[in-house]
């Protein structure tokens, strides 16, 4: 298996956004009443999956638009609660310069995660129906950038090894596992890719950095903080485990790939 870390430009938030004990406020995360100066810098990742004859990319990042049109491609709110930086040449679509793509897996549908879908037409998005109906619901959250795709949805079943007790066999064949993560959103994911007894975890925004995990950091937007709280624990327990390759978090400081 091979999982390389693409950076697709950064976006600009409030402290309250990786780590939600910066701020007391409890919708800091939002960047309402601070200044726009004390606003952090934070990347944002997706990942490009080679596993047996399948070739993924796990979330999307910010697209194109977002060079030129940043307010028109996100509306006002996302502009203003997670302001995009990216160069065109740091797009998904541009980096991955014509390798092949059979499918796009969501963790789940933040506007960071979900923008660059635009720049990839034609190819299957999968994501969890739990996060369709969430993202509907949420339209402050989520504004209108997830509407007009025709997503697959994954057939969860029950799993005790699961985080929450359920999973999906993505494509059928073991090599990447969906887990539902009701955590940072209502449907978000955790993939689990595996080959020759080894696998490692895309956690997506539920571990947003390194830190969320091993110290047990909660985010600033979150669905549900107990939840949260008891994944974060598992994500440690499973990277301690000897077959665990890494975990892959969509903003960490840091790049990992696997080669
Ligand atoms: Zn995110």
């Amino acid at each position: 298996m091979q999982i390389l870390t693409i950076k697709t430009g950064s976006t600009l938030v409030s402290s309250a956004v990786p780590d939600r004990s910066t701020k007391r406020f409890s919708l800091a995360y939002t960047g309402l009443f601070q200044k726009r100066s004390s606003r952090i810098e934070v990347p944002v990742k997706c990942f490009y999956v080679s596993i047996g004859n399948h070739n993924l990319l796990i979330d999307a990042g910010w697209s194109l638009e977002v060079v030129n049109h940043p307010l028109r491609h996100l509306g006002f709110g996302l502009w203003f609660a997670s302001e995009p930086v990216m160069k065109v040449e740091e797009a998904a679509v541009n980096q991955l310069r014509g390798e092949p793509v059979d499918a796009i897996l969501m963790t789940h549908l933040d506007c960071d995660h979900v923008s660059g879908l635009k720049d990839f037409k034609g190819i299957p998005v999968y994501t969890s129906s739990e996060e369709i109906a969430y993202s509907k619901k949420s339209r402050m959250r989520y504004g209108s950038l997830a509407e007009g795709y025709d997503f697959k949805t994954f057939r969860f079943a029950d799993d005790a090894a699961a985080p929450f007790g359920k999973s999906a066999d993505v494509f059928g064949d073991g090599a990447v596992i969906a887990y539902l993560t009701p955590t940072h959103s209502a449907g978000s994911v955790i993939y689990r890719i595996s080959e020759g007894g080894k696998f490692a975890l895309v956690v997506g925004d539920n571990g947003y950095k390194d830190d969320s995990w091993k110290k047990g950091l909660l985010p600033g937007p979150l669905y549900d903080k107990e939840n949260m709280r008891h994944c974060l624990a598992w994500i440690k327990e499973q990277s301690e485990q000897e077959d665990c390759l890494g975990i892959l978090c969509a903003h960490n400081p840091m790049d990992l790939s696997i080669l």
